[in-house]
Order: structure tokens, then C-alpha cells, then sequence
């Protein structure tokens, strides 16, 4: 058994680990584990802790995904909705859909009872106005909101600082492959943007007889690459772990135009053997991993793409 999970993991990595220790099949783990981060203020790109959109309101995707059946749910743009993980859960449980967006998913969430609030905190409402205020014109100021958000998109965008997600990746006593993921987007977004999050095959993907692989950071890269559903394909072929990120971080690499930015690939084979890469993030990536055998989650760094590519880092055992 393992649970693997991003830097913003920490405050459910425990209680996810310990509903796999209890039997509990993976997404059953993983959900409750992602719900604690959701509502955790100090989690600055989930949930609560979150960042809002240009026009000052949060839009939360996420998703979860069955390896043993490759059926997933996923919501993307939802407003007002804290616990877009269970949302997601539920639409994979109780829906003939996979996706639910905007208004329809939160609709979905009136019709479980699942609480409905702004969850702009007072802070995030400051920093937003602030930043946001820095960079328009007077008369942009006088007319907000209604003035054309594209400009103020791309000045305002400061990726490193406002972007993440959490993800969680997990193999569990049964030997389901699972994954999830919870994000607030990239801050300051353009209203409706949806990143990787809830998108199969970019931000997460899982198949439980090959392997697992789910990003974080620029989404508008891995949408373009397929990321995540190349490193599970490329274990369906035979590959191993560690050629099957290089080869998605080969795609990556390869973009020139449009929005380049840093990605971090967290990934999983079915034998449980994980590696978590860092591809062109200027900060120190750091991702929590547990196993039965450790017993209590660890936080480790993840390798950089170039010492991957260039052999320098010891092979998986
Ligand atoms: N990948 C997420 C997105 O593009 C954001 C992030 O993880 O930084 O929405």
C-alpha cells in the first residue's frame, strides 16, 4: 500500500493512510484525506485557503479517478462549493456523466447538501483587490467589473506564487490504483478557466494494472501534452517508471510557444514504486509519500527533470 501526495498534502495524508490501513478501498482513502485540505486556511491553492478568480470569486475543480474500472468524476468552475472532491466522487458514484461544470455541478451539490458559500477569506479578498488594483488604469478602476478582464490576465499572472493543487495517488490493499486531485485554479484566472485538474489524461490518470500519474503547476502544458495519461501508456507498453517520465517530460519540453511554465508529475507503478519530478519549477519541489512499511507519511524532495534525463539519478528499487 501507498499514498502519495503533493506538497499541499499534508493535512490529509494521514487520515488517507489510515482508511487504507483499515481496508478501505482507494478512493474511499483519498477523499476524506482531500477534504481536510480542502478546509485548511494554511493550504494557499485549495479549498478555503484558495485564491479567486479576476472577478473576486473562487472556481474549484477537481476529480477522481478508478484505476480498476478507469471511470471517473469530475467537476470544474464550481462556485461556492468547498468539498469539490466529494462533489466529483459523487458524480462518479451516482451519475450516467463523468463531468459536471459551472452552475449544473453546483446545482448537483444543492441536491447532496453540500454547503454553499463564497469561501473568500477576508486576506485573500485584500491581496486580490490589491494586486488587482496595481494594475489597471484609472479608468479600468472606475469601470471594474465591467472592463475587458484579457488584459489584466495576462499582467497580473505571477505563476509561482499563486498556482498549485493537491493531488493524492494511491495503491491500496486490494490493489486498486486511484487517484485525486482538488485545486482553486491559478489565481486570478479569467472567469471559467478550467486547468488539468479535472481533466483525464492531463492532470491525473490511473489504471490500476499499470500505474498512476497526476500533475500539478502549469495545466494549460499538460492539457496540451496529454501528460499523465502519457506516463500510464507508456507503462501499458512495457516501459519503465522512470522512461515513461522521461518521456512525457520529453513532450514538455518540446513546446515552445503558448504558456510555458514549470510542471510537477507525481507518479506511481503497480508494483507501488512512485517518483515525483520537478520539470522546470525554479523552487525546491517537495511531495509526502507513506507506506504500510513506514508507517508514518515522510516529506521528501522531488528530482529535478534534467538529473532524470541525464541518468544522474539512481534507478528505482
Ligand atoms: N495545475 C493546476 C491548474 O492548472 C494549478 C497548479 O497545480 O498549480 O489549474
Amino acid at each position: 500500500m501507498i499514498v502519495l501526495g503533493n506538497s499541499e498534502s499534508w493535512p490529509g495524508i494521514g487520515t488517507a493512510a489510515e482508511h487504507l490501513q483499515n481496508g478501505a478501498h482507494g478512493l474511499d482513502a483519498l477523499v476524506p484525506g482531500l477534504s481536510l485540505v480542502e478546509a485548511e486556511t494554511k493550504v494557499r491553492s485549495v479549498g478555503y485557503g484558495g485564491w479567486p478568480n479576476l472577478l473576486g470569486d473562487m472556481e474549484f475543480d477537481a476529480s477522481v479517478m478508478d484505476g480498476t474500472t478507469r471511470d471517473y468524476g469530475a467537476v470544474a468552475g464550481v462556485p461556492m462549493t468547498l468539498e469539490v472532491t466529494r462533489l466529483a466522487k459523487a458524480v462518479l458514484d451516482n451519475l450516467p456523466h463523468t463531468m459536471l461544470v459551472g452552475e449544473g455541478a453546483r446545482r448537483y451539490a444543492d441536491e447532496l447538501g453540500l454547503a454553499k458559500d463564497p469561501f473568500l477569506l477576508e486576506h485573500s479578498k485584500k491581496v486580490w483587490w490589491r494586486k488587482l488594483e496595481a494594475v489597471m488604469t484609472l479608468e479600468q478602476k472606475a469601470a471594474f467589473p465591467n472592463t475587458d478582464l484579457a488584459p489584466l490576465t495576462k499582467a497580473i499572472t505571477d505563476p509561482e506564487k499563486v498556482r498549485d493543487t493537491t493531488v493524492f495517488l494511491c495503491k491500496d490493499s486490494h490493489n486498486n490504483i486511484c487517484t485525486a486531485t482538488s485545486t482553486s485554479g491559478w489565481a486570478w484566472k479569467y472567469p471559467g478557466r478550467v486547468g488539468d485538474s479535472p481533466i483525464p489524461g492531463a492532470g491525473f490518470y490511473a489504471d490500476s494494472r499499470y500505474g498512476a500519474a497526476a500533475c500539478t503547476h502549469t495545466g494549460e502544458m499538460t492539457m496540451r501534452c496529454g501528460t499523465a495519461r502519457t506516463v500510464v501508456l507508456a507503462l501499458r507498453l512495457g516501459i519503465s517508471l522512470d522512461d515513461a517520465l522521461r518521456l512525457a517530460i520529453t513532450e514538455l519540453q518540446e513546446l515552445e510557444s503558448g504558456y510555458i511554465g514549470g510542471v510537477v508529475i507525481h507518479a506511481l507503478d503497480a508494483m507501488g514504486k512512485h517518483r515525483v519530478v520537478n520539470v522546470g519549477c525554479d523552487e525546491e519541489i517537495v511531495y509526502w509519500v507513506w507506506t504500510a512499511e513506514q508507517g508514518t507519511p515522510e516529506k521528501r524532495r522531488a528530482v529535478l527533470a534534467e538529473d532524470l534525463l541525464s541518468g544522474k539519478v539512481e534507478a528505482l528499487s
